[in-house]
């Protein structure tokens, strides 16, 4: 990663543990012409691959997800099934008991009376029997519900980061997806936001990594405190954060990225185990407007840009990116 200027995030560590290990050979095939024509891992490049090592993960989860859909939906097929065969059952019972009273009225017989008798016994047992299957049948479908909902829950696990609860980086790319599509399709306004919390690592070396996790767990909820309902905002990895946000103009979503960063910079930490005073931690944020022509790819890379530009300016501060178009410099707005 070294050789190639690849940024060290959790991402490309797990790019590169994938080239690695060759579990994935689309991903070995990629890298191999990119190296074999010497272009550059930029930004771009490496989030195509991300993206395409969580695509492969993302099938396996779905293929979970279609099987237990299966499941339930043929389970549903036989309790359909069933239900009909004991209604025949039912229909089977009364007609029987019509034919018995006819012929107990009509032919007066004794031994044809004991037949009939004998029939009708043996199709109320019958009808017990199909009642007690019934039974069985709709605690499975309950079971099969619970399955459901156990899926849905997973699911939903998947698609959140443990240590915040807010978005991970597996929703965030599926997020930003739709996201682009939907500006791209309709041409409204959509803005992506980056963050990166100031000298993380100083912090985390002075009070250790619980309290760092204590800080993680803080601005993501500064983040879901503070967004409307339609905004995604997500932990995209380490202690960099992502705020997807449709149908939002650049000032307002430097308005909001302004106000997160004074709302993390507002609180006084103290270590939970200790009291002790950690004192406050700052974010940089870099802002990047949709632009028609726009990808996931392009968009992350202009907000990340403007965010490695607010560090530059002396992190603790809002950076709206430059035009992709225009290519013009990007302007501090802190
Ligand atoms: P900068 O202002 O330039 O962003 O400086 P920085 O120190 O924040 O940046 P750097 O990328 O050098 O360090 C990031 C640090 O974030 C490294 C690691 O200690 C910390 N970090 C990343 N993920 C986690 C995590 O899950 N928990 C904790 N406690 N710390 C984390
Ligand atoms: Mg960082
Ligand atoms: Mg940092």
């Amino acid at each position: 990663m070294g050789d190639h200027s690849v940024e060290p995030t959790p991402g490309a560590y797990g790019v590169w543990y994938a080239y690695a290990s060759g579990e994935n050979p689309e991903i070995n095939k990629k890298i191999n012409d990119q190296l074999e024509n010497g272009r550059a891992f930029d930004s771009p490049f490496m989030y195509e691959l991300e993206s395409m090592l969580n695509s492969a993960e993302e099938e396996l989860a779905d293929s979970t997800m279609e099987a237990g859909e299966q499941l339930s939906g043929k389970m549903d097929n036989v309790i359909e099934l069933i239900a009909s065969v004991t209604g025949d059952t039912n229909r089977f019972g009364k007609s029987m008991q019509g034919v018995s009273d006819a012929l107990t009225s009509e032919i007066s017989a004794a031994d044809l009376g004991q037949v009939v008798e004998t029939i009708v016994a043996a199709t109320k047992q019958m009808e017990t029997r199909s009642r007690e299957l019934e039974e069985k049948l709709t605690e499975s479908k309950s079971e099969v519900e619970e399955l459901r909902g156990n899926l849905a829950k997973a699911r939903s696990e998947a698609l959140t980061d443990q240590l915040t609860g807010i978005a991970n980086r597996k929703a965030f790319d599926e997020v930003l997806l739709s996201a682009v599509a939907e500006a791209s399709q309709n041409g409204s306004d959509m803005c992506l936001a980056m963050a990166d919390i100031d000298f993380f690592k100083k912090f985390n070396d002075s009070f250790g990594h619980q309290a760092g996790d204590q800080v993680l767990r803080l601005v993501g909820r500064c983040l879901s405190n503070n967004v409307k309902g339609q905004d995604t905002p997500a932990r995209y990895g380490g202690e960099e954060f992502a705020m997807i946000l449709p149908c939002t103009a650049i000032d307002d979503a430097i308005k909001l990225s302004n106000h997160i960063r004074e709302t993390v910079k507002s609180r006084e930490l103290v270590k939970k185990s200790t009291g002790q005073n950690l004192g406050r931690v700052t974010m940089s944020l870099g802002v990047a407007q949709f632009e028609m022509g726009d990808t996931p790819a392009t968009m992350i890379a202009r907000a990340d840009a403007a965010l490695y530009e607010a560090k530059e300016q002396g992190r603790n501060r809002v950076v709206a990116a430059g035009s992709a178009a225009a290519a013009a410099p990007a302007q501090a707005s802190a």
